[in-house]
């Protein structure tokens, strides 16, 4: 069945919602627009888009089934509450909330409407994070220990109003909420503790660079990292599993793994080494024929596969891939990462 969306805030990201959409996902059609800003909308006119002068002038459009919210973080709540209960279907723009407080009340509004509400965790169809977690659930390399996941950038402060503690700006709401998301769903466990260090370098009122250390009940830890001031950059992923190390560059999804041969024998030499290290025997360099390089797998993925998921959901056909209740756990880590930072302290939790 076909489904008709309005988009609420015409910006940078609910102009790609429109052009992906439109170009990728044919069951659904865009009608329209509200945006606060003239220009937006003058935009949206220009590119064929009806232009709506109110929130309430979508809910009142019956062919409109579906809302998309694309507005800076603080006005999520307030607009996805005032759809939901408008009768509409409702996909949000991440973070979904600027709280897990916020999140439990959009919740509410949701199981009184009877409505599908989802959050657009998009990077959850990145590839370099859908290589790291096949490899992980094929057990390629083992059971992992420790995960690293980093974005790194040089130009400093967060844009516009991402640099507004009001509008939930902020690192840890822009591209933490993504991180985090992702870790939770490639660790299928509970988070036990956090620490966090939030960084402000540019900002006097959000923070823009940032260190989160999750640990998970089976003892499995992640270190998050995101920065607007790294000059030579870490790599994308670094994972350490019990038989091998699996790296991804960057964006383009080069990278390596290497696999312990567990077939070749290797004689720990009793005696001391003498290496550029010095004299060690624990960092001396291991025999190549100990260790295999493999190539990283081939993955598929598209981020248009999330409105795909959308559209099969309202059409009774597949469940919901994103869902609040995972959001959820998401903003309650969110939560302990504000408080891990404020008291400096790590925090035991169950999450
Ligand atoms: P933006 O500033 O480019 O666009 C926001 C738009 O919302 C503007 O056109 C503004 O006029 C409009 N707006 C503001 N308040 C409004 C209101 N009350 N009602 C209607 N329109 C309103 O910002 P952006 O980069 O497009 O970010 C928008 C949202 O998308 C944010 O929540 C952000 O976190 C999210 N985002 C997600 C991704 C992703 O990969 N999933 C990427 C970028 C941004």
């Amino acid at each position: 069945m076909a489904h008709t969306l309005a988009i609420i805030g015409f910006g940078g990201m609910g102009s790609w919602h429109c052009e992906n959409i439109q170009n990728r996902v044919p069951d659904i059609h865009v009608k329209g627009v509200y945006d606060i800003r003239p220009e937006a909308c003058q935009k949206a006119a220009e590119k064929g888009l009806f232009v709506y002068d109110s929130v309430e002038a979508i809910l009142a459009d019956p062919e409109v089934d579906l809302v998309t919210i694309a507005t800076p973080n603080n006005f999520h709540k307030p607009l996805a509450i005032q759809c939901l209960i408008g009768g509409k279907n409702v996909i949000c723009e991440k973070p979904v909330t600027l709280n897990a407080a916020e999140l439990r009340e959009i919740i509410a509004a949701r199981d009184e409407s009877g409505k599908l509400f989802s959050i657009h965790q998009n990077r959850r169809w990145d590839k370099d994070y859908n290589i790291i977690k096949t490899i992980l659930q094929d057990g390629t390399i083992g059971k992992p220990y420790f995960i690293e996941s980093r974005v790194q950038g040089s130009r400093g402060a967060m844009h516009g109003w991402r640099g507004h503690k009001v509008n939930g700006g902020g690192m840890v709401l822009d591209w933490g909420v993504h991180l985090i998301d992702q870790i939770m769903n490639m660790i299928p466990e509970k988070v036990v503790s956090v620490y966090a260090n939030l960084f402000t370098i540019f900002s006097d009122e959000v923070d823009d660079n940032i260190k989160i250390m999750l640990r998970f009940e089976s003892g499995v830890s992640a270190l998050l990292e995101m920065s607007t001031n790294c000059f030579v950059n870490l790599p994308r992923w670094h994972v350490s599993c019990e038989n091998g190390t699996a790296v991804v560059e960057d964006w383009s999804c080069k990278g390596r793994m290497v696999q312990l041969n567990t077939d070749a024998e290797m004689a720990w030499d009793e005696e001391i080494v003498y290496t550029e290290a010095g004299p060690t025997r624990t960092m001396a360099p291991r025999p190549a024929h100990t260790l295999k390089e493999l190539p990283l797998p081939e993955v598929q993925v598209d981020w248009s596969d999330y409105y795909k998921n959308i559209v099969a959901v309202l059409d009774g056909k597949a469940e919901l891939i994103v869902k609040p209740e995972q959001a959820l756990r998401v903003m309650k880590v969110i939560d302990t990462i504000f408080e891990s930072d404020k008291t400096g302290k790590g925090i035991a939790c169950s999450i």
